[in-house]
């Protein structure tokens, strides 16, 4: 940004003047814009940065806005305002209502990076029922693939891949998909993908919004999900993936939600749920 002022041989000492100086006038103005834009952060509480910069997009689809970037998790039917352009897309796995290539046409951009598990997961089984919808192909060859366990970090970001898997129902089997904590702003969020509830969500450590799918068999089911929270002690959780129209085939009746609020209060659970 101030190349052509610091490049001068003189500015190597007095490093104190130039932060002063002329070069870095451009900075203050840009930094005092982010301040007149966002409240500083240590003063939001939990729910008002939940409510300012994340966006449940329907099904398990999620946007998070925060200091000028734009990240989407598992975007699904993305439609009007919904739609901007991305610099991280994050996929749990890439089943149709997960990796949906119409939505990541209307998000992806030149400079998007996409996260997900190698597409080397991909199975013939899931490509032979179509599960799987192949005009993704384009954005997975340029994905940077992350497995269980691993950590990235983009943009004072960090996206650390987690386990999300089914016991017993067979579409999801263990290490094909990713689960992520995502912190951001100091706020840690958790999106499980398509899991049940699973031990390994007893180790995630402290997590401030968990975000659970409620579309039962292949998910979790109210109940399953109202056990991940005492696994997991979110101070807030979000449910999603039921109540969605697919090819006119419901997902998880639209009640699921509040079956689930009601067991969250049923257990004396602390958590707060917000459905969105
Ligand atoms: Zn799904």
């Amino acid at each position: 940004m101030s190349e052509e002022a610091e490049g001068s041989e003189s500015g190597t000492q007095e490093t104190e003047d130039q932060e002063e100086g002329q070069s870095n006038e451009e900075t203050k103005e840009e930094r005092e814009e982010v301040e007149e834009q966002e409240k500083p952060d240590e003063e939001k509480t939990l729910e008002e940065f939940i409510e300012e910069h994340l966006e449940h997009t329907g099904h398990a689809g999620f946007k998070i806005r925060y200091q000028g970037k734009v990240i989407y998790i598992d975007p699904y039917d993305i439609s009007g305002s919904d739609a901007e352009e991305a610099d991280i897309v994050i996929l749990t796995h890439y089943h149709f209502d997960h990796a949906d290539s119409k939505s990541l046409d209307k998000i992806v951009g030149a400079k998007t990076v996409i996260i997900g598990p190698s597409a080397s997961t991909i199975s013939q089984e899931d490509i032979e029922y179509g599960l799987i919808d192949q005009k993704c192909e384009k954005y997975l060859s340029r994905l940077r693939s992350v497995s269980n366990g691993e950590t990235l970090s983009l943009n004072g970001i960090t996206i650390n891949a987690v386990a999300s898997y089914n016991k017993e129902a067979a579409e999801h089997p263990r290490g094909k998909s990713n689960g992520y904590v995502i912190t951001i702003g100091g706020v840690k969020i958790y999106h499980a993908g398509d899991s049940d509830t699973i031990p390994e969500m007893y180790r995630l450590g402290e997590i401030d919004v968990a975000l659970l799918p409620l579309a039962g068999p292949g998910q979790m089911t109210p109940e399953g999900a109202a056990e991940a929270v005492r696994l997991i002690k979110p101070k807030v959780v979000i449910p999603m993936h039921y109540g969605t129209s697919i090819d006119g085939m419901k997902i998880g009746s639209d009640d699921e939600g509040n079956r689930f609020m009601k067991l969250i209060n049923d257990y004396g659970l602390k958590t707060k749920v917000i459905i969105k």
